[in-house]
């Protein structure tokens, strides 16, 4: 009898094979696997942005609706796909990544199915110890970036605490020059880690905060903290010493950007300590459409015609709309007192999107996945928004729901 319980120990092959995605936690409807990283500083070259990135989740339980990272997840999630079901480390729940796939949309298992880089900090240590081409760039002050495709201080980080182990490994090194991009106040818990590295390193944090309408926030933004809650954020570091932006991006077309509203948020944050100001117009490449019409649809249904014409050819809005929006706050950001536009005269945007590329390549443009996505769509290419447009919509258009605001072209204003 002793001798068949030694047999696994001695054939160690006989033992079934570890969970290589244990589930290490559950809250609600979200469920956490644990993954090993092998790197966790991502190269210009292989994310296609200018800078070094860090994201110590794959998934955001935000669920912003304008997202454009979702893709990310999407290649990790088939990554995971080997079929097998695996017994949950932490929690015991039997599980796997891969059913998630089937269980979810892709769109929403984003939101519900995130993976853990909990090794990040030791192998972010081994990197920044070693003497490859990542230390040496990173140490001529090349920025990295926290955050880039998954909010680092979303809930998990409550309990996992990754964002924070690498905080910690980042505070020992000197003259990096890091970023820091959330939504959520829970930053403020590592305020005494965050002044230690600017003391060694110049860093900003960017707090994102379209808007400070908090119903219009919980509708495109429904898991995100509140509005309130990120001006408090803000304040709190800024009154540590801590270089804060706020990025108002993205501006949403009809929905966020009456000149009224942007102003008292200009305001709002100038008054609550930001250094500056990043603001960019919603872009809409394929897999953020996937997620951002069908909820145009539901929530702003007399909107659709406009994004038609604005986004039925391309992902960017028009020029004449960003640069529209890029006077109208470059003037009230001067107005409130607040620089617009980073020092560096750089944003720090997420990557670019790989899948929307390829469907340009291929010719399944965005266009035609417009048409797809809605019975309202014409195939008729239409122009871009204008002050006549706008004429032609007030006559045309359904009355707008109750609850919305009044849409309001920034270009009408200007
Ligand atoms: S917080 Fe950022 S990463 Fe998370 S869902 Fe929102 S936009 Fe996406």
């Amino acid at each position: 009898m002793q001798q068949a319980l030694a047999l696994p120990a001695l054939l160690p092959e006989l033992l079934p094979a570890p969970p290589r995605h244990p589930v290490v936690g559950a809250q609600k409807d979200i469920r956490y696997y644990g993954t090993v990283a092998s790197g966790v500083l991502n190269s210009p070259e292989t994310t296609g942005m200018s800078f070094w990135s860090i994201n110590p989740y794959i998934g955001c339980a935000f669920g912003c609706t304008y997202c454009y990272a979702r893709y990310a997840h999407g290649f990790a999630m088939e990554r995971t796909g080997d079929g097998g079901r695996e017994t949950g480390g932490d929690t015991g729940e039997e599980s796997s990544p891969g059913d998630a796939l089937e269980e979810l949309p892709s769109w929403l298992a984003f939101e519900r199915r995130i993976f853990v880089k909990r090794n990040a900090a030791q192998v972010l240590r081994r990197t920044l110890q070693g003497r490859g081409k990542s230390l040496g760039a990173v140490q001529r002050g090349e920025p990295i970036v926290i955050g880039t495709a998954t909010d680092p201080y979303q809930p998990a980080e409550r309990h996992f605490r990754v964002t924070r182990e690498l905080l910690e490994v980042l505070a020992e090194a000197r003259r990096l020059r890091l970023v820091i991009i959330t939504k959520s106040p829970l930053i403020t818990r590592d305020v005494a880690l965050l002044s230690r590295i600017a003391q060694r390193s110049r860093l900003t944090v960017q707090l994102s905060l379209i808007t400070l309408d908090r119903d219009l926030a919980r509708r495109i933004e429904p898991r995100a903290p509140t509005p309130e809650a990120r001006l408090r954020a803000l304040r709190r570091l800024s009154d540590a010493g801590i270089d804060v932006a706020v990025n108002i991006m993205p501006v949403l077309p009809g929905i966020t950007d009456r000149p009224d509203t942007l102003a008292a948020l200009v305001r709002a944050v100038a008054d609550a300590g930001a250094s500056h100001i990043n603001a960019c117009a919603l872009r809409l490449r394929v897999t953020s459409r996937r997620r951002y019409l069908p909820w145009l649809d539901q929530e702003f249904p007399e909107l659709r015609s406009r994004y038609e014409r604005a986004y039925g050819s391309g992902y960017q809005i028009t020029d004449r709309y960003r640069e529209g929006l890029r006077q109208f706050l470059k003037r009230t950001c001067r107005t409130a007192g607040i620089r617009y536009g980073s020092p560096e005269g750089r944003t720090f945007e997420g990557p670019a999107d790989a899948q929307g590329s390829r469907a340009w390549k291929e010719g399944t443009m965005p266009g035609a996945l417009l048409r797809e996505a809605s019975p309202h769509t014409t195939s008729r290419a239409l122009p871009i928004m204008t002050g006549e447009e706008e004429t032609e919509d007030r006559s045309t258009a359904a009355p707008p729901a109750a609850a919305s605001p009044p849409s309001v072209q920034i270009n009408l204003e200007i």
